[in-house]
């Protein structure tokens, strides 16, 4: 609903918290969509022609691109400091922050046999989420819990948090993340009895915008056994919420 108060804000007399807002007057769709923080589908949306370049093409065209917007910013690159900037944002980009684009880099997983039958529900919780508003590439920090219910196979705790980290290392939004998480555990679990909820902080929310510091935005995808109310609300309890 805070969302709904930044549109009218800027909109109306243009100031937030008081202040004139850089983009009073300009609330045009693009704005509107990115303060809205609304996702246009569940696949993250790539280019055909997404992984023709190597990585090492696209940290060199980035880096280039960077040094122009820095340069644009009125920023003098031959200052030691800001000379190795943009090659370690291209680095950052294609290596780290949004690894995650590519699909040879998603981790393999392999299942095992549920030996010790253990039907029970099975919870992994406050797994770090580091991941990057695709409005406006700020971060998006928080925690992500995740359930499922074996329907035979289990696999390693840690490949939770890699399938996490993986679908987080790309521009997105919460809701996406959410969605794409759990249907790969669906996917490699081979059951639809899984229970993902997110809650995070976006740092675009706390540093422009409405610059409210203390909102965390919570999202969650319950599919299969978690439909059901008592199962939902065991998974609730587990993770405190
Ligand atoms: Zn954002």
């Amino acid at each position: 609903m805070k969302e709904e108060v930044i549109f009218k804000s800027l909109n109306g007399n243009g100031k937030v918290n008081g202040r004139r807002h850089p983009e009073a007057g300009e609330a045009d769709g693009f704005d509107a969509m990115g303060d809205h923080h609304i996702a246009t589908s569940i696949e993250t949306p790539l280019r055909k022609d997404a992984f023709e370049l190597t990585d090492n093409q696209k940290m060199e065209i980035i880096s280039e691109k960077f040094r122009e917007i820095l340069e644009t910013l009125g920023l003098d690159l031959t200052d030691d400091s800001l000379r190795g900037t943009p090659h370690r944002v291209a680095k950052m980009f294609v290596r780290e922050i949004f690894y995650g684009l590519n699909p040879e880099n998603k981790p393999h997983i392999s299942v095992f046999e549920n030996k010790f039958r253990y039907n029970e529900m099975l919870v992994e919780k406050d797994i770090t989420v580091q991941s990057f508003c695709e409005h406006h590439f700020l971060p998006i920090i928080g925690k992500a819990h995740v359930a499922y219910i074996s329907s035979g196979q289990v696999i390693g705790l840690s490949k939770i948090n890699r399938i996490v980290d993986y679908f987080a290392r790309r521009p997105q939004v919460q809701e996406r993340l959410t969605v794409q998480i759990a249907s790969e555990l669906k996917k490699v679990l081979k059951t639809e009895d899984v229970a993902v909820l997110i809650d995070a902080k976006h740092l675009c929310v706390s540093c422009r915008g409405i610059q409210d510091d203390t909102s965390s935005t919570v999202t969650a995808e319950y599919s299969g056994k978690f439909i059901d109310r008592a199962t939902r609300d065991e998974f609730l309890k587990y993770v405190n919420l």
